[in-house]
């Protein structure tokens, strides 16, 4: 069945480039949002490559612009419409010019009637769950416009839930030398504030058997690290006929010959077990960096959250992965002004920091997001309370996280080389435990491996050189 659906959207495909091999044209995604978004975006990018369009990096040039939105924070919809607004001219000027849109927010059927009512001029519009109908729905779009000039002008098509996954349709990958590999889709923990459930839908896991096939071939077409994504892996394997546990599929992939490294993203802190701990333990080829979302340290709010543990079971969690897995570095989440939050619930947080010794924090203001639980709750802090909250809390995280990062200074460590770095003559590595290093190189030696000696700590990241 799965099969069949890919060989009529490769057929799709054929009948694009058809369309369009002669026309010159280019197409541009724009990725809002999670590590999820970014692997669907390689998708997207890959079949629009595929189907005959250049890819740049400009959408005010390009012919197809695709948003691929991300709705976990309400604002998100406004700088969506902000950027889509810029373009208005544009598609006035061009008639052929396809603005299309799809992603986490074209799930909600009232941002989809927004849409169709306030920017008429986007042409197609699908959610997450049709994300592999991508290459029927764009031609049907660039049919209507290079073959019945523009008669119908809308192509949307949005599924509450779908069972079809496919993987392998072209891909087009950001760096030639690490991949993202999709292990399962969807959540079933409905954490108050979040959406996620609600547009992703349901958690499936792939087998898995097409997840070592995959990353099999991705390591003999040159990838040495891939990061296994899912919204919550620690759930792996929930729902499959096989019996495998995240820890099992770690372990499975690390053993793959040829590849360098395997990171995964995103761990619940409530399904995070023991046998995963003592595997990451046993498996150099496992990064020591673990994303471990704490979200608040308050009782209280956890329980507000539904995030279903407490901040001793969260520092029990972390001591254990600190006292088994050698120079590991954890990053986590943290939301401050969540409704219920006040001032003691707060300082819990920050005792949690201190304590947990957290390397990286990303930092998020609660934003309301219609459609989820904590909506309705009305906030029992100021703005300005929210505010002077956040501030204490960039401040305590870099004191913390500088100290972790400045204990590296003089040692060596091994790193994967990435980019050039915005200093010309210099690159940029990153190390297992996720840590940057810049460095004096030649744009020669990205994607190799080598021996970084940390000359000094720039809070976050490390000046270094080459140590071999
Ligand atoms: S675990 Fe919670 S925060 Fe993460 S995607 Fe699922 S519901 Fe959202």
């Amino acid at each position: 069945m799965i099969d069949g659906i890919a060989k009529i959207e490769e057929s799709y495909i054929d009948k694009i480039y058809e369309i369009i091999k002669d026309k010159n044209l280019t197409a541009t995604v724009v990725t809002f949002g999670c590590q999820m978004n970014a692997k669907d975006s390689e998708k997207l990018l890959g079949i629009l490559e595929k189907s005959g369009y250049s890819i740049i990096d400009d959408e005010n040039k390009a012919d197809f612009v695709l948003f691929n939105t991300c709705t976990v924070r309400e604002n998100a919809n406004q700088r969506l419409y902000g950027r889509i607004g810029q373009l208005k001219n544009d598609c006035i000027n061009n008639k052929n010019k396809i603005i299309g849109i799809c992603g986490c927010m074209m799930q909600e059927k009232d941002e989809v009637d927004y849409i169709k009512d306030k920017y008429k001029y986007v042409k197609l519009i699908f959610g997450t769950h049709n994300l592999y109908d991508f290459p029927h729905l764009l031609y049907e779009t660039i049919y209507d416009i290079y073959v019945n000039n523009n008669e119908k002008t809308k192509t949307i098509e949005v599924l509450d839930s779908s069972d079809v996954i496919l993987e392998d349709l072209p891909q087009h990958r950001k760096y030639p030398f690490k991949a993202g590999v999709n292990i399962m889709y969807g959540c079933d923990n409905f954490c108050s504030y979040c959406i996620v459930p609600y547009v992703r839908g349901r958690e499936r896991s792939r087998s898995s058997a097409e997840i070592i096939n995959e990353v099999k071939n991705l390591v003999s077409n040159g990838v040495k690290e891939v990061m296994l994504l899912g919204q919550n892996v620690n759930s792996y394997g929930k729902g499959l006929d096989e019996n495998i546990t995240f820890a099992n599929l770690l372990n499975q992939v690390a053993n793959i010959d040829g590849l360098y490294q395997v990171r995964f993203m995103t761990s619940h802190p409530k399904d995070f077990s023991d046998e995963l701990i003592e595997c990451i333990k046993n498996n150099k080829k496992i990064a020591r960096h673990i994303h471990l979302p704490l979200q608040s340290g308050s009782d209280k709010v956890l329980s507000d959250m539904n995030r279903k543990y407490t901040k001793e079971k969260y520092l029990d969690l972390v001591g254990k992965i600190r006292n088994n897995i050698e120079n590991v570095s954890i990053s986590t989440d943290i939301i401050v002004g969540f409704p219920t939050e006040d001032e003691s619930d707060f300082n819990e947080t920050i005792d949690c920091i201190y304590k947990s010794k957290f390397d990286q924090v990303f930092t998020f203001i609660y934003s309301k997001r219609t459609g989820t639980k904590a909506s309705t709750l009305p906030s029992i802090s100021t703005d300005e309370e929210i505010s002077k909250r956040f501030d204490e809390l960039l401040n305590v995280t870099k004191e913390v996280g500088t100290k972790q990062y400045e204990q590296y200074v003089g040692s060596i460590f091994e790193g994967l080389v990435e980019e050039e770095d915005s200093v010309p003559g210099f690159l940029t590595s990153r190390l297992s435990n996720n840590a940057l290093v810049h460095f004096k190189g030649d744009k020669s030696l990205i994607g190799s491996v080598m021996n970084f000696k940390l000359d000094e700590c720039k809070g976050f990241y490390y000046n270094g050189s080459v140590a071999n």
